[in-house]
């Protein structure tokens, strides 16, 4: 598993802006969608592409396009929705599946209750994403079920990163054929006891759809 933290001054000022209490949802899922934006940039590096004879106005080039199959990209429901924007808007062509995952305050661990997933994923190039890396119960649920439906490769886009979920990701992926990045704009101290990432910024869902009862 590759982890890469994107350091970039854009980046650190969204996020301490979402990080910040006073942030109300408008706000919050603006800036989300942006920060998604500039991690999708670094989550794409390995996109696979194909070369592409072109002209220009002035004379032949050669370019690149993205190759077929498609990349997939997957938002956790509900957070990860609010990530879905910035990334399909520089991956316009991407197919779009959904994933509903719930984690329990008491256990803290998943469970799934909606999909709506190719069958075969084979060879596909799958971006998944959810706001918070947090226990990684979550996030390694979702990775298996892509990588069970045959995924040739997965990216996970995570705003924030917990280190205990990072070492739990490590460890309940190290046998994963298949290669694996998380992508985040920070690692935070840790969780707490409520598997809340601490300072993080508080419940993605929350912050950016308001409390659901
Ligand atoms: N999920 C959230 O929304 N926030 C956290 O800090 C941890 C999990």
């Amino acid at each position: 598993m590759r982890l890469q933290v994107v350091e970039h001054p854009l980046v650190a000022h969204k996020l301490t802006v979402l990080r910040d209490e006073r942030t109300e949802s408008p706000t919050f899922r603006l800036l989300a969608d942006e920060l998604v934006t500039l991690l999708a940039y670094e989550a794409t590096r390995d996109a696979r592409v194909a070369p592409l004879r072109i002209t220009t106005p002035v004379g032949p080039a050669d370019g690149v396009k993205l190759s077929a199959p498609k990349p997939l990209v997957v938002p956790i429901l509900r957070a990860g929705l609010g990530m879905l924007d910035g990334m399909a808007r520089l991956l316009p062509t991407a197919e779009i599946g959904f994933l509903g995952m719930i984690r329990d305050e008491q256990t803290l661990e998943a469970t799934t209750y909606a999909t709506r997933l190719p069958d075969e994923l084979t060879g596909r190039q799958c971006y998944l994403l959810d706001p918070m890396l947090a226990t990684g119960g979550t996030l390694a649920a979702a990775i298996h079920f892509v990588a069970d439906r045959g995924a040739g490769q997965i990216t996970a886009v995570c705003l924030l990163a917990a280190p205990e979920g990072v070492a739990f990701l490590e460890q309940e992926t190290a046998d994963l054929a298949v290669p694996l990045m998380i992508v985040t704009a920070a690692v935070d101290e840790r969780l707490n006891d409520k598997g809340y990432i601490v300072p993080g910024l508080g419940d993605a869902g929350d912050r950016l759809y308001g409390v659901a009862g």
